[in-house]
C-alpha cells in the first residue's frame, strides 16, 4: 500500500535515466549522438557534481527536452513509477513553467504559454490506475526577470486546482542581484494566501536570512542546523519545515557524506523543527524514496523513531494533501495485521 508523501521534487530530475534515455532513442534525438549508448548516458548523469550551479546544468539540458508537447509522455510514467516503485500517495512536483514554454517565442507569448503548461500537468497527472495525488509547486527561478517571475507567480494563484505553492529555483549565489524584487514576490505570495518555499540555506552561497520570514517551508535549510543553530528556534516558532533531500548534498559537493546530516536531524529534534525527507531529483540521482529513509537509517543517521516523525511531518506540512491526516500509518496496518493473525490462530 502506497504510504509516502514526497514535498520537494524536481520534473527536471525525477524522470529514471533508462526512461529518459529511451525517449531519446525513441525520438531520434540530437542528444543520442552524444549518448548513444545507455551506459554512457547514465555515467554522465549520476556522477557528482563539484557545485549545485554545475549540478543544475544537468536540469538544463533535462528541460531542452522535456517541453510542453511532450510533457503528457513524462509525467504519465513518473506518476506511475512513484505509485507503483517508491509506493508514493502525495506527491509535490515542482518545475519553473517558463522553461517548458517553446523557445523561439517573445518573453510574453512565453509567459502566456505558461498556463498551458501548468493545465497539461494537471489533466495528465490523474490516473486512475495510479491514484496518486499529485500537485504542482511553480518555480520562480534566479536567471528569469522579475516580469516572468511575477507571471509565474499570479499564475500559481489563478491556478489553485493543479498548484499548490511557489518556490524559488536556480543558481543561489545569484539571489542577492535581485534580492529587493524576490522579497517582495514572497512577501505578496503570503499576502495573497499562497504557500511557499526556497530552496534556502542548501549550500554555503544560499544564506539569505532576510527572505525567512516568508516562507512556509525551507527547501533544504541544512546550513541552518550546521552553521546557524541560533536560527533553529525562530524556525520551530514559524512552524517552518525543512525539506531535507539526502543523495541530493552528495551529488551538488554541498556534502561529503551522509553521516553530517545526523547534527541537523538531532539540533532540529531537540529544538522542535519539523523534518521532511524529500528526494529532490531521484531520476537524476538514481535514488529512489524508500531508500533515502532506508540509507538515513543504516547508516545511523537517524533512529526510527525519527523515521515516523519526518513521516509525519511531510503530511502535516504538505501545501496541498486534502485531509487533516496522514494516510494509515505503518504501526496501523501492522496493527490490523496481527488482529487478523490472531483472529486466524482462534478460528
Ligand atoms: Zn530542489
Amino acid at each position: 500500500m502506497p504510504l509516502h508523501a514526497d514535498l520537494h521534487r524536481h520534473l527536471g530530475g525525477a524522470i529514471a535515466p533508462r526512461i529518459f534515455w529511451r525517449f531519446l532513442q525513441r525520438n531520434n534525438h540530437p542528444l543520442m549522438q552524444r549518448f548513444p549508448e545507455y551506459e554512457l548516458f547514465e555515467k554522465y548523469i549520476v556522477a557528482p557534481r563539484a557545485s549545485l550551479t554545475e549540478f543544475l546544468e544537468l536540469h538544463t539540458m533535462v528541460e531542452r527536452v522535456q517541453r510542453i508537447d511532450n510533457l503528457e509522455y513524462f509525467i504519465t510514467k513518473l506518476v506511475r513509477g512513484a505509485y507503483i516503485f517508491e509506493g508514493i500517495l502525495y506527491l509535490e512536483l515542482r518545475y519553473t513553467p517558463y522553461y517548458r514554454t517553446d523557445e523561439r517565442l517573445s518573453q510574453q507569448d512565453r509567459i502566456n504559454q505558461m498556463r498551458e503548461v501548468v493545465r497539461i500537468i494537471t489533466s495528465c497527472s490523474k490516473q486512475s490506475a495510479y491514484p496518486l495525488i499529485l500537485k504542482q509547486i511553480l518555480c520562480m527561478h534566479s536567471r528569469l526577470p522579475y516580469e516572468v517571475n511575477r507571471a509565474t507567480l499570479d499564475l500559481a494563484a489563478s491556478e489553485s486546482e493543479g498548484v499548490c505553492g511557489i518556490d524559488l529555483a536556480g543558481p543561489d549565489p545569484l539571489y542577492k542581484n535581485n534580492m529587493d524584487d524576490l522579497v517582495s514576490l514572497f512577501s505578496l505570495a503570503r499576502e495573497i494566501g499562497l504557500k511557499t518555499t526556497c530552496h534556502l540555506y542548501e549550500t554555503r552561497d544560499g544564506i539569505y536570512p532576510e527572505l525567512l520570514p516568508y516562507l512556509n517551508r525551507i527547501g533544504h535549510g541544512i546550513q541552518i542546523a550546521m552553521h546557524y543553530p541560533e536560527l533553529l528556534k525562530q524556525v520551530a516558532d514559524r512552524d517552518q519545515c525543512l525539506e531535507i533531500c539526502p543523495t541530493s548534498y552528495l551529488k551538488t559537493g554541498t556534502l561529503e557524506d551522509l553521516s553530517a546530516l545526523r547534527t541537523v536531524f538531532d539540533r532540529c529534534r531537540e529544538t522542535g523543527v519539523d523534518i521532511a525527507i524529500c528526494t529532490d531529483n531521484p531520476g537524476l540521482h538514481n535514488v529512489r524514496l524508500p531508500f533515502e529513509f532506508e540509507n538515513l537509517l543504516t547508516q545511523d543517521v537517524i533512529d526510527f523513531e525519527q523515521l515516523q516523525m519526518c513521516h509525519a511531518a511531510s503530511y502535516r506540512h504538505a501545501f496541498g494533501w486534502p485531509y487533516s491526516e496522514p494516510p494509515d500509518s505503518l504501526l496501523t496496518s501492522l496493527d490490523l495485521l496481527s488482529k487478523k493473525h490472531t483472529a486466524e490462530d482462534r478460528g
